[in-house]
């Protein structure tokens, strides 16, 4: 059975691995001339390892997943440690009750806190926010970053980006729980170059002949590959600026939150995530724009508009015997690293059983899977 594999980010370079080692005839063909999609790792002219399409930390507390990534690069052991600028002051994030204590108003916000409901309001994304934080704190340093961030107001989103992603903490905790977290010690272009090591690969292409293959695993997005003919999924990117000259303020800190900055969002300074001695810096400002044809789509703004819209995409695309949907943009679903590589494995059963299935049963179950 021939394979093709559209798209060489971790979702695609994963399945490529898991269906090689079933047997399968395997081959990519990514459109960029380069491996990795967002995970994409370089050098910057100072000789550090980044990645231009933002920051990545690895991180997961599923052994599966850690003995997967294990076999194809090390990772060093950098627990990922976050920053927040707000009134000009460095905290803490995420921010626990004790910073609050050190804040101006900590006791209206410590009230706030009190009074929360039981059970997080899912209206939205701003009702869930204020009854997990109170009123003031969403000001102080959620409403403008989440509006800065998505270019829309936050009722205008559902809650399926913020769920599960912020809490208020007890003590000043790392960013993630997981105990397996860093970075591969080479870049992320390395790793995934590893877990493709021998299966061929074209660069530079996306087009492909329907009939050579007899299944196409396609991780590019999935309203493009419908020639949008129900009309585009919408996503928010993001520009890059980088400085080698900052005085970064705490070396604790892999990046930095700019809720209150008028322009940029965060900054990453990758010296500290690679763990790298030098007294060079390369620090990435971030800045949320709409997207254009000059950059990537990267985050899907989950509204109920572009949820009913991708759901109407995946019945039609679930119609063809053999093009599969996968990956972030396959599926319009923001996935960590950790979360595409299991999806990736999760839908193994759902590919080897696709053409057995009739289109509203591959819809039903790719559902069920993401919802998983
Ligand atoms: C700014 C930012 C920061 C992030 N930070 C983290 C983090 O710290 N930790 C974490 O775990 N996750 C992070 N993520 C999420 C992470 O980037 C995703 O988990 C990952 O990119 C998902 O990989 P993917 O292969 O599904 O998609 P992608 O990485 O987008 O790969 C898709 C690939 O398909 C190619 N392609 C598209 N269409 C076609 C076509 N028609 N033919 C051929 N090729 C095609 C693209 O060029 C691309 O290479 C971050 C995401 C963003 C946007």
């Amino acid at each position: 059975m021939q394979v093709l594999i559209l798209g060489a980010g971790i979702t695609g370079c994963t399945l490529a691995r898991l269906m090689k080692n079933k047997g399968y005839n395997v081959s990519i063909k990514e459109r960029q001339d380069h491996i990795g999609g967002l995970c994409y790792t370089k050098r910057s002219p100072n000789g550090i390892l980044y990645e231009p399409y933002g920051g990545h930390t690895f991180h997961t507390r599923d052994s599966y997943i850690r003995k997967f990534v294990l076999n194809f690069s090390d990772f060093n052991n950098y627990k990922h440690k976050k920053g927040i600028f707000i009134n000009g002051i460095l905290r803490h994030f995420p921010l626990s009750l004790k910073t609050i204590l050190e804040m101006e108003n900590s006791e209206k916000i410590h009230k706030e806190i009190k009074e929360r409901p039981k059970l997080p309001d899912l209206t939205n994304f701003e009702t869930y926010a204020i009854s997990k934080f109170g009123r003031t704190l969403y000001r102080l340093f959620i409403y403008n970053y989440s509006k800065k961030m998505w270019g829309i107001e936050p009722h205008e989103l559902t809650t399926e980006y913020i769920q599960n992603r912020i809490d208020l903490t007890d003590s000043n905790t790392h960013l993630f729980e997981d105990d397996f977290q860093g970075l591969p010690v080479n870049g992320y272009t390395k790793f995934l170059k590893n877990m493709i090591d021998g299966i061929p690969i074209e660069l530079n292409t996306s087009d492909f002949n329907n009939s050579f293959y007899d299944l196409i695993l396609y991780s590019g997005r999935i309203d493009e590959l419908l020639k949008f003919k129900f009309g585009n999924l919408i996503y928010r990117s993001l520009r890059f600026e980088y400085k080698n000259n900052d005085n970064w303020e705490n070396d604790n800190y892999g990046s930095i939150n700019l809720p209150q900055h008028a322009k940029y969002i965060r900054k990453v300074n990758f010296k500290v995530m690679y763990q790298m001695k030098t007294d060079k810096s390369w620090i990435q400002y971030q800045e949320p724009i709409a997207l254009n044809h000059s950059n990537l789509p990267m985050y899907p703004i989950y509204t109920n508009q572009n949820i009913e819209l991708f759901n109407k995409y995946l019945i039609e695309v679930c119609k063809s015997d053999k093009i599969i949907p996968v990956g972030r943009l396959g599926l319009y679903k923001y996935l960590e690293m950790s979360q595409a590589i299991s999806l990736a494995m999760k839908m193994i059963p759902l590919i080897e059983n696709w053409k057995k299935l009739n289109p509203k049963n591959r819809y039903l179950e790719i559902k069920k899977i993401l919802k998983n």
